[in-house]
């Protein structure tokens, strides 16, 4: 995919290097022993991780790869999650230790130790099991940020009943196509939740959605905002009534290895999303090593927050299994970032001393337009490290948020993974590794990642091609649910033998990794390959943008043409973009990349559209710089975003 080594470098000409603060080097969870003992003996290396939980029945085989591409970890181990995240923790004296400090969007708060969460969690197992849910059936959840989203998930965990969370931002059409893709029984709701200084309603999109899911039997209510719902009789039961009236024990059962933990669906972001799934034993394994291995966790010490949606996977791993596996504190926050002022992250940083954060690049390119006076007026003196996930980050929002957030002084964790990997795949360890803004460097220790050409080849330090994944991995998806062929058409058929993860990237000199965007989304102009990140962080590193987005059109002469869709910096002047300011960005491009990447057009906008992951969604805007009907929107946070920027574009788009 690298057509052109030299014009398009400009990525690797990033010479900034940021060495582990002595510290944290010096009392890393993780580092290059961890590499050498998984070089040495890879099965060895992820038993070791493995035994960090607590199985009821030994596993007989740490990986079987005999039904290649179907994957089997731990074979004949049997554990529980939820007692892993909860019970042992209870039992060895950390019931006290706070599971969640939890802050609601309006301000009230509410504290769960682990032994409450236990207690809580005990109760909707329970509750679930009066309502007939058995081992193997799947439970939708469709859920604000509540400390009962995360009831219901281990409640689900602890009976064996795979969870499918679906975003509380999705339509009712999107709820109806996951229930019925995975045949959820039971539905678990809210009445609503708050997002934006206001109460927002789930209830009715669960009760629209079920007009056509005859086999959804029970609907479990939580009462957050009090706000006025429907309710059928037989069918919707409030969890305070149902959930309240249970006790609190509950004796877990030990599961199979590869026993179904849930189904999530992918973001949406390039195509239908795809039901992936996930199971027991090689998934909470390989989720509480990497959040303890590039978290560099000290469960007595920490208070870790990741600043993201359970509605995603990022959530799943990283705010409830890594975490409470880890016996970790953590902050769990249900609202946006600017209600009721920009500042409510710091705020809440400041409150509850966080010292690790964990968001998405598109928080952090949201924060710079906001400017950093912003975080400027907090204490954020708690913070020791800081992750990013979702999307590539441009070097230049990775030094901002070491600078504005991390006060030049925290390491920022780059981290490379999908829905469909479970788990942290090539990302620093933050007490090891040199840092290099924009690159997630190598793959974690036990985990063996590629960048190939068109022939599957390796590609020599300094060339760009497609990542890989060469070897299977504990917490890997098992299948796409109900689509045996489509798992192996999607992941498993474009390179034999290997994992396609739909990513380009380029190997440095190093031999690091700096990820460079979905393949699919490469541009071809005149016959050479141009990468999306590349153009936009280009763009990001003039002192005007903030953020942006980056498509190839069709065009007449070039085949495709670059346009590029920029949201200005809010502290960047706030004048009327005029076309000398296009005219500078163009000149910009060229000169940081070469002039081939020059864009055709550029296009100011107020935002951009975004999965609620806060992912950009490309596909639209090349809908829109196409003149063509918008595609599949449904997992769209705001479809306004798309008539707004359709409103303001000159006719020529
Ligand atoms: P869909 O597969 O339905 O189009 P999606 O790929 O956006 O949706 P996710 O599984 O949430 O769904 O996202 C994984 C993708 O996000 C990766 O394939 C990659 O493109 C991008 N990504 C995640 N983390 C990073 C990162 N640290 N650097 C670069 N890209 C990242
Ligand atoms: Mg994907």
């Amino acid at each position: 995919m690298d057509g052109d080594g030299e014009t398009l470098a400009n990525l690797l000409r990033e010479e900034r290097r940021f060495p582990p603060p002595p510290e944290m080097a010096a009392a890393a969870n993780a580092g290059e022993d961890a590499f050498r003992a998984a070089d040495a003996d890879g099965d060895a290396f992820w038993a070791a991780a493995a035994a960090r939980l607590e199985w009821a029945e030994p596993w007989t085989q740490v990986r079987d790869w005999s039904r290649a591409p179907f994957a089997r970890w731990f074979t004949g181990g049997r554990l529980n999650v939820a007692a892993n995240c909860l019970d042992r923790h209870v039992r060895d004296g950390r019931g006290d230790r706070v599971a969640f400090h939890w802050e609601g969007e309006p301000g009230d708060t509410r504290t769960l130790t682990y032994a409450d969460l236990k207690d809580e969690v005990c109760r909707a197992a329970n509750a679930l099991l009066e309502l007939g849910v058995r081992a193997g059936d799947r439970v939708a959840l469709y859920m604000p940020m509540i400390p009962e989203t995360v009831v219901a998930m281990l409640a689900c965990a602890r009976i064996g009943a795979p969870h499918t969370v679906v975003f509380g931002g999705f339509s009712a059409e999107a709820l109806r196509g996951r229930i019925l893709d995975c045949d959820a029984r039971v539905v678990v709701t809210a009445d609503g939740g708050y997002r934006k200084g206001a109460a927002s309603a789930l209830k009715p999109a669960v009760d629209e959605a079920l007009e056509q899911c005859p086999d959804v039997r029970s609907v479990l209510v939580v009462r957050r905002t009090g706000q006025d719902v429907g309710w059928t009789d037989g069918r919707d039961v409030w969890w305070h009534d149902l959930v309240g009236a249970q006790p609190a024990e509950h004796e877990p059962e030990a599961f199979d290895a590869e026993h179904p933990l849930y189904i999530m669906y992918t973001s949406g972001t390039t195509a239908r999303p795809k039901g992936i799934l996930h199971t027991t034993g090689g998934y909470l394994t390989q989720v509480a090593w990497s959040h303890w291995a590039v978290f560099d966790i000290k469960p007595e010490q920490d208070v870790y927050w990741t600043a993201a949606d359970i509605g995603w996977v990022t959530g799943h791993s990283y705010i409830v299994y890594g975490p409470l596996a880890n016996g970790v504190t953590s902050v769990l926050y249900e609202g946006t970032p600017d209600t009721p002022h920009q500042g409510r992250w710091w705020e809440i940083v400041q409150k509850y001393g966080v010292t690790i954060l964990y968001c998405a690049p598109t928080a952090i390119r949201t924060f710079m337009k906001w400017g950093e006076e912003i975080p400027g007026r907090f204490d954020l003196s708690s913070l020791r490290l800081l992750g990013s996930v979702g999307e590539p980050i441009n070097p230049e929002a990775w030094m901002w948020y070491r600078h504005a957030i991390g006060s030049d002084r925290c390491p920022v964790v780059d981290t490379w993974w999908q829905t469909e990997t479970g788990a942290h795949m090539i990302s620093p360890l933050p007490g090891a590794a040199t840092l290099k803004p924009g690159s997630a460097l190598r793959a974690l220790p036990g985990i063996r990642a590629e960048v190939v050409d068109d022939t599957g080849k390796p590609v020599p330090n300094g060339s760009g091609g497609y990542l890989v994944l060469t070897e299977p991995w504990p917490s890997m998806l098992r299948t796409i649910w109900g689509d045996e062929q489509r798992y192996i058409d999607t992941y498993w058929s474009r390179f034999p033998g290997y994992y396609f993860a739909g990513d380009g990237a380029k190997k440095d000199e190093d031999g690091d990794i700096w990820l460079l965007g979905r393949v699919d989304d490469v541009m071809n102009v005149s016959g050479h390959r141009i990468s999306t990140t590349e153009v936009e962080s280009a763009l990001v590193s003039h002192p005007r943008v903030a953020e942006a987005a980056v498509v190839g059109a069709a065009d007449a002469t070039t085949g495709q043409g670059i346009v590029a869709f920029v949201i200005l910096r809010g502290d960047g002047g706030g004048d009327t973009p005029d076309g000398e300011l296009a005219a500078k960005l163009r000149a910009h491009v060229a000169k940081e990349i070469g002039p081939i990447a020059r864009p055709r057009q550029i296009l100011v906008v107020g935002e951009l559209p975004k999965t609620r992951s806060g992912k950009i969604m490309r596909r639209l805007l090349r809908d829109i710089a196409e003149n063509r009907p918008l595609g599949d929107v449904t997992t769209l946070t705001d479809s306004s975003v798309m008539d707004a920027i359709r409103d303001g574009l000159p006719a020529a788009a």
